[in-house]
């Protein structure tokens, strides 16, 4: 367990409506590893903010949040995921919306997993995930949509993407049934345009589960990434994205920031703001 806490997540877990946890686990990151430290470099960042945030009228410090540390890694990825799954699956069960600071990628699937089926599934990436497999890892953090595709729901949205092979190309051509948004689609509709149309798409969901994969940013605005590719969404249109679906999401994470990357701490302490703009504007949404 981290001694650290991520700021004004202070809630008993009893009272919290809010648990926020990391998972530092980068076990299948295939470029440049280390998101493994990333939960705690968000707690540091997060101590940066004031605890009003104005534009909800929304004081997180009265907003019961905990922060039950980090969840237990393992070597092998199917013990770590199932680690995680039975982690977020108390929380869900106890009507709490669970908050995971990973790690990798690949650790949204347990996650996701956690809901009961029908949650719809949102996830802004500059990257398709969807490789049935890699390097003969089925689990492995560049599979993750795949699995919950074929899993775990039937709704689901991309927003960002930009990176993929041929083959996953062609995925998302043979798969209409799904909205892919690529980050020059951001760019030349305007997110709001886009918001709309998730919105009449998303309109049967009871409840989605919402996936920061932060190279879903340009990485000139988060340099600190696993993965980084060019050309990316801005933090503002980010931020308009949690802000819009944080009322129908009943769990987010944030994940793939490798903070040794990290120029200062830019990408840390972007992820630590939009996992406060993600509580406010879901606290604000709740009856
Ligand atoms: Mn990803
Ligand atoms: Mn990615």
């Amino acid at each position: 367990m981290s001694n650290n806490v991520f700021a004004e997540a202070n809630a008993p877990y009893d009272e919290a409506q809010f648990v926020i946890y990391g998972v530092p686990f980068d076990g299948t990151s295939s470029f440049r590893a280390g998101s493994r430290w990333a939960p705690d470099a968000m707690r540091k960042a997060s101590y940066n903010f004031e605890t009003y945030i104005p534009e909800f009228d929304v004081d997180l410090e009265d907003v019961p949040t905990h922060d039950m540390g980090d969840c237990d890694t393992y070597v092998s990825v199917d013990e770590t995921l199932e680690e995680v799954y039975c982690l977020t699956k108390g929380i869900v069960n106890a009507g709490k919306i669970p908050i995971m600071m990973g790690g990798e990628h690949s650790l949204t699937y347990p996650c996701v997993k956690a809901f009961p089926k029908g949650t719809g599934f949102v996830v802004l990436d500059a990257h398709l995930d969807l490789r049935p497999e890699y390097r003969g890892v089925k689990y492995n953090h560049a599979c993750v949509s795949r699995h919950v595709i074929e899993e775990l729901t039937d709704k689901y949205v991309s927003i960002g993407v930009r990176s993929g092979p041929r083959e996953e190309w062609k995925f998302v051509r043979d798969h209409p049934e799904y909205r892919f948004y690529t980050s020059d689609d951001v760019c030349a509709k305007g997110i709001e345009a886009i918001l709309q149309e998730i919105d009449i798409y998303l309109s049967g969901c009871d409840r989605i589960y919402l996936s920061l994969d932060m190279d879903a940013v340009d990485p000139s605005f988060a340099p600190g990434l696993g993965t980084p590719e060019p050309f990316g969404m801005t933090p503002r249109d980010v931020r308009s994205v949690i802000r819009h679906l944080a009322p129908l999401a009943a769990g987010f994470d944030v994940v793939e920031i490798s903070p040794e990357y990290d120029c200062g701490e830019i990408t840390s302490v972007l992820g630590a703001k939009l996992i406060r703009d993600f509580i406010a504007a879901k606290w604000k949404s709740m009856p």
